[in-house]
């Protein structure tokens, strides 16, 4: 990274039009024939339209630049009041400056996130070694599935994975049943075994879970 990019010195943040007017240089209303731009300070986007600094324009604009004049003169343009006032020189700062900002506004959630990079490890650190927390869950988890044999385990968890509930066993039916399965339709096949249901599983959702992954997504 070169020290240009890097140079966010002349960048100015500009949260709303309380940081335009409060510069002690600011003219709201610039008449802009005799002034020649030095240079673009800072691109805004305020909340609601703000009124153009160019007493040529005056229109509210939203997104805006904060410029300088060579005599010293600060005041708000827009994108396309401020080309047609300062030409291709403002375009060229205008758009090195917004780059400039989006780098820095990159650079300062990056810089947020490191400086609070060991807080972060030390909280998921924390909520992994707990008493109660996701290695306990963990453990408790695969000591379960150990305990209710393997074959249980997994059509346990296939239950889960697709959120049923039923609980079913399968028998062979009774000479009663294959008889009256019989009378009803004759051109059936005949009845052999007869599914039942024994009841409702709630709550094993829990099975299909990564303690893990959902303390620390
Ligand atoms: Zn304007």
């Amino acid at each position: 990274m070169t020290a240009a990019v890097d140079d966010f010195s002349l960048l100015v943040d500009l949260k709303g039009p309380a940081d335009l007017i409060d510069g002690p240089a600011y003219n709201p209303s610039l008449v802009a024939t005799d002034s020649k731009l030095a240079e673009v300070l800072a691109p805004y986007h305020f909340d609601e339209p703000y009124p153009c600094g160019l007493a040529s324009c005056r229109q509210p604009h939203q997104h805006g630049y904060l410029v300088i004049t060579v005599d010293g003169t600060e005041t708000n343009v827009g994108q396309h009041c401020g080309k047609t006032i300062f030409g291709d020189d403002f375009e060229i700062k205008a758009n090195t400056r917004r780059r400039s900002a989006d780098r820095k506004y990159q650079l300062d959630i990056l810089h947020r996130a490191l400086a609070d990079k060991n807080k972060h490890l030390a909280r998921t650190g924390e909520l992994y070694n707990r008493r109660f927390g996701t290695k306990w869950a963990e453990d408790a988890l695969r000591r379960l599935k150990e305990g209710i044999s393997r074959p249980a385990a997994s059509k346990l968890h296939a239950m889960a994975a697709r959120g049923e509930t039923s609980v079913e066993d399968v028998r062979e039916a009774t000479a009663e049943e294959k008889e009256r399965h019989r009378a009803m339709g004759s051109d059936s096949k005949p009845l052999r075994y007869v599914t039942e249901k024994l009841g409702d599983l709630q709550g094993i959702a829990f099975l299909t879970s990564s303690p893990h992954q959902a303390a620390t997504a």
